[in-house]
């Protein structure tokens, strides 16, 4: 099975929430960037001090910081490792490379009227990441998380105009990374569109083991 994976795919699309399906159920260690950079800015450090204004904003953190961040965690990790929110720059991507070999990029692909009404329904978990959506997963126990117990909250990037901005963002940074990893033969694309959360992690899962 492959087992160095990256997840590409707009806000919204579910990387999160799949990320969190093969981590529990296929025992994958998930890096999350942008679980990592709201930690950071939660707790004031330095480096949350700088990259605040950049995830508030809905643009990306420059690839300096990010690649910094993200290779103090890789040292840490042995065995299976997927990428959610990571590589987003084709300079992310080479400094990924010297790094790691990656074995599959999987790009889950959504309709754009489809990511927004995502995004503005969604609930996360503070504590541990969890997402949730209102309607499609809500929690069990109004505004809680079902995994720590923890209040629910809607994140601040998640205001119509910087979901807008997200977007604009996605296609002009990362959408490159489709042909990156197409042209080293890397790519699978799921469609995220139609289906249950579980229909699309059976998707995933199949392409982990083709
Ligand atoms: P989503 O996929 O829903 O847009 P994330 O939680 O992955 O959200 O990221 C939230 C924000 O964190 C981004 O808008 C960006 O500011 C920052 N971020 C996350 N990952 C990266 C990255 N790899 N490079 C630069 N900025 C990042």
């Amino acid at each position: 099975m492959k087992s160095r994976i990256v997840l590409l795919g707009p806000p919204g699309a579910g990387k999160g929430t799949q990320a969190e399906i093969l981590e529990k159920e296929l025992g994958f260690t998930k890096l999350s960037t942008g679980d990592m950079l709201r930690e950071e800015v939660r707790n004031g450090t330095e480096l949350g001090e700088k990259a605040k204004i950049y995830v508030e904003s809905g643009n990306l953190v420059p690839d300096e910081i990010v690649v910094e961040m993200i290779k103090k965690r890789i040292k840490n990790i042995s065995g299976a490792i997927l990428f959610d929110g990571y590589p987003r720059t084709v300079k992310q991507a080479d400094a990924l490379a010297s790094i790691i070999d990656i074995d599959l990029a999987i790009s889950i692909d959504v309709e754009d009227k489809v990511l927004v009404n995502r995004i503005a329904k969604r609930l996360m978990c503070s504590k541990c990441g969890a997402v949730y959506h209102l309607i499609n997963k809500p929690p069990r126990k109004e505004w809680i998380c079902d995994k720590c117990n923890t209040t629910l909250y809607q994140r601040d990037d998640d205001k119509e105009e910087t979901v807008m901005n997200r977007l604009e963002v996605y296609r002009r940074n990362t959408l490159p990374l489709i042909k990156y990893y197409d042209e080293r033969n890397k790519l699978v694309i799921i469609n995220g569109n139609e289906g249950t959360i579980n229909s699309i992690s059976e998707r995933i899962k199949a392409a982990l083991e083709g």
